[in-house]
């Protein structure tokens, strides 16, 4: 039955193939010519979408080379701001200094005039008294009047004495006088140096600034053109750099619980021993001011606190089609930025898309956090620092692929991971 029905199948296509085979060479002449024909114009198709193909991909590769050439740009721009801010921020200080310091001689030439004044005084006590008794009749008298030989000598000395006397007075005023104006110019002379130095600096800043308004402009355009969403990309190289250097920041976590541990079993131990209920002091953290306008947040009392002062000016989620892994807190000067919470510095480098960037590596009552302090002005930790919750790691900033001066502010439940931030609301006081 199954051999029966296979063979009828073979006979059919047997048939057909044959009925099949006279019908295409019947037509072979007109569809060859048909077919080249066709054959030509998918070439052409494809050749055109293969142009088409390259055209864009040259396109894409020219853009980036644009956007890489910005961003290597904006790069050298925000290190030069560094720069010129740290030396107004100098000059500035010997200026405030150099200020003090004229205040000082004021108050010194104050004292000096009122000394000068006296002098004059006395001098012109002296010349009248020249004058009323006829110059140095008065010293011939005191001579006159001596009544021994012995009383002549001490007479003569005593009136050498005052005439050197008037004479020192003199030359004291002048000596005086001389170093007041030396002193004033030289101070004169630096302060105006300093403000020269200053505006100067200022200028450059400004430039600077006016500079990378103009790269921040072009790059914005490069990613409209590129129709990039605007979210901080990173390259892969980026990555692999923080996850290497995450690994040896966990060995340095663990080992630092380790010996907080061994530490709590010590002390414990040791008050066992004493029986005595002393209890250890846990270590105060120290908030780092340093001469801004803005004074540090105050530390809260939880296991986070407030990276920085200022408004939140972008939050967690969704933001123009694109995703924001983080919070954004905004605020004119110079702002400090600090630890959220105790922890380990793994990453303080400068990337193209964060700027000056800190990652940080808490463990928290045995969970671990990772934070993210992106476009910092300033770097103030290293990698491998140990850090307490609100000491200062930095000065917000508008460094890397940002628009006007922020902290954007990443949080991460356990490890750092590309784009798997958490919202930080509700764990960080924010
Ligand atoms: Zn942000």
């Amino acid at each position: 039955m199954r051999k029966k029905v296979m063979m009828l199948t073979i006979a059919a296509s047997i048939g057909m193939g044959t009925a099949f085979g006279g019908l295409s060479i019947k037509t072979e002449a007109a569809s060859i010519s048909k077919l080249k024909g066709d054959q030509s114009k998918i070439q052409e198709k494809r050749s055109d979408v293969k142009s088409g193909l390259n055209e864009a991909n040259e396109k894409i590769n020219s853009i980036k080379d644009q956007q890489a050439e910005v961003k290597s740009d904006m790069k050298r721009i925000d290190f030069a701001i560094g720069d010129t801010t740290t030396k107004m921020n100098e000059k500035t200080a010997k200026i405030e200094e150099t200020r003090a310091e004229i205040a000082k001689l004021q108050e010194e030439t104050k004292i000096i005039m009122e000394r000068i004044e006296k002098r004059n005084v006395l001098l012109k006590d002296r010349a009248r008294s020249y004058q009323e008794t006829g110059g140095m009749v008065n010293y011939i008298d005191v001579l006159m009047g001596s009544s021994s030989f012995s009383d002549f000598i001490d007479r003569a000395n005593a009136v050498a004495t005052i005439m050197q006397a008037d004479q020192d007075i003199l030359k004291q005023h002048e000596a005086d006088k001389k170093q007041l104006e030396l002193n004033k110019a030289q101070v004169e002379k630096d302060l105006a140096g300093l403000e020269k130095m200053l505006a100067d600096l200022e200028k450059m800043k400004q430039q600077l600034a006016a500079q990378k308004a103009e790269k921040d402009k072009l790059l914005a355009n490069l990613v409209n053109q590129e129709q990039e969403e605007h979210e901080h990309a990173m390259d892969l190289q980026e990555q692999e750099q923080i996850l290497a250097a995450q690994e040896n920041a966990i060995q340095m976590s663990i080992k630092l619980e380790q010996d907080r541990q061994a530490k709590a079993a010590a002390a414990a131990a040791a008050a066992a021993a004493a029986a005595k209920a002393t209890k250890a002091q846990g270590n105060a953290s120290t908030s780092g001011g340093g001469g801004g306008a803005s004074a540090a947040p105050p530390v809260s009392g939880g296991s986070f606190t407030r990276p920085t002062s200022g408004v939140i000016t972008s939050g967690f989620g969704g933001r123009g089609g694109a995703f924001h892994y983080g919070v954004d807190i905004a605020k004119a000067g110079t702002v400090p930025i600090v630890a959220a919470a105790d922890g380990v510095v793994y990453v303080s480098h400068y990337s193209s898309s964060y700027g000056n960037v800190v990652y940080i590596l808490h463990n928290i009552n045995g969970q671990t956090y990772t934070t993210v302090y992106a476009h910092m002005q300033t770097r103030m930790v290293g990698e491998g620092t140990t850090v307490s919750k609100g000491q200062q790691i930095g000065i917000m900033g508008n460094t890397g692929d940002s628009h006007g001066q922020h902290l954007h502010f990443e949080l991460y439940q356990g490890r750092w991971a590309y784009h798997s931030a958490i919202n930080p609301m509700g764990i960080v006081p924010l």
